[in-house]
């Protein structure tokens, strides 16, 4: 996560804090390059030239260049500035869960990670919350995603709704509902139907399970390695459905990260959690403050 970033951010900071005295300009020239690598780790160009900005008004000038160590400074800045820019939730490792039972609705499209970040959640609820956890799939296009959740909940050891052929999903969303009640659970997921592109049938079925479910939280999944255009997801998602969070997933293999880094800024809506790996404990809360220290190395 974030290693190609982090490789070129380190070349920059290496020469400037080597360096004694900085004038503006060498503040400057370095920062050009900071645009540059933020530029080539797809962060959207919008938020790339705000954060230079806004690092250059901090970091030129007296008090920082006249400092005794003027490039740890501008490193302090920038790290600060990342902080800021990847706002996360205030706590965005914990879920919404109270009045049991508690509806998380996850959405998505198809392949972004969705049924495995589902049953990542509820295995993290039951272990490190202790809580009674029910999953059901709503995907009646693909009964083989169906059949995949099924499979996961034993694997971790969570309760799914039973499959019934022939129910929609908002069907579906109010069995579940019932039988959380009923069987004393304290959350469950609902884990809507994706599809390769956002079409109006998908938005269609997701906001008429949000309405029927009434969700605490609604996480929106994608994947990490499409960059700006999981940005753009995002955006349509929230603007149609509403989300409450983000989830990036595929964050093991993005050298880059620049969804990470653009997802806040563009779409208003905080990262709760990072996929990092296909099994089942792969998965970490977003916290800016270190993966600002893990980017600036
Ligand atoms: P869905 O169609 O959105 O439900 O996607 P799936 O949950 O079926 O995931 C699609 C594939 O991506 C599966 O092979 C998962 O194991 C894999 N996957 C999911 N999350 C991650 C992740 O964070 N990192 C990696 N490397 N693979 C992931």
């Amino acid at each position: 996560m974030f290693e190609n970033l982090s490789e070129r951010l380190s070349g920059v900071f290496d020469r400037l804090t080597k360096q004694g005295a900085l004038s503006d300009e060498d503040v400057k020239t370095a920062l050009r390059e900071v645009r540059v690598a933020l530029l080539e780790a797809d962060v959207s160009l919008p938020v790339a030239r705000d954060f230079v900005k806004k690092v250059q008004e901090q970091a030129t000038g007296q008090a920082v260049t006249k400092s005794v160590t003027p490039g740890q400074q501008v490193v302090k800045i920038v790290h600060d500035a990342l902080v800021d820019v990847l706002r996360g939730a205030d706590d965005p490792g914990n879920l919404k869960i109270d009045n049991p039972p508690a509806p998380i609705l996850m959405v998505g499209l198809q392949g972004s990670g969705k049924t495995t970040t589902t049953a990542k959640l509820a295995k993290r609820l039951k272990e490190k919350d202790g809580k009674r956890v029910l999953m059901a799939s709503l995907d009646t296009n693909r009964p083989a995603a169906m059949e995949q959740l099924a499979i996961l909940g034993v694997q971790i050891g969570v309760d799914t709704l039973p499959i019934v052929k022939g129910e929609n999903p908002v069907q579906i969303a109010k069995r579940a509902k019932t039988q959380a009640s009923l069987g004393g659970y304290d959350v469950y997921m609902l884990d809507t139907a994706g599809r390769l592109h956002i079409d109006a049938e998908l938005i269609q079925q997701a906001a008429d399970v949000r309405d029927v479910a009434n969700p605490r939280e609604t996480l929106l999944v994608v994947d990490g390695l499409t960059g700006q255009d999981a940005v753009n997801v995002a955006t349509e998602f929230d603007d149609k459905i509403g989300v409450t969070g983000v989830v990036l997933t595929r964050m093991d293999g993005d050298g880059r990260g620049g969804a990470a880094l653009s997802m806040r800024a563009v779409t208003g809506k905080p990262i709760r959690f990072v996929g990092l790996g296909e099994k089942m404990d792969a998965i970490e809360t977003f916290e800016p403050d270190r993966i600002a220290g893990r980017i600036l190395g």
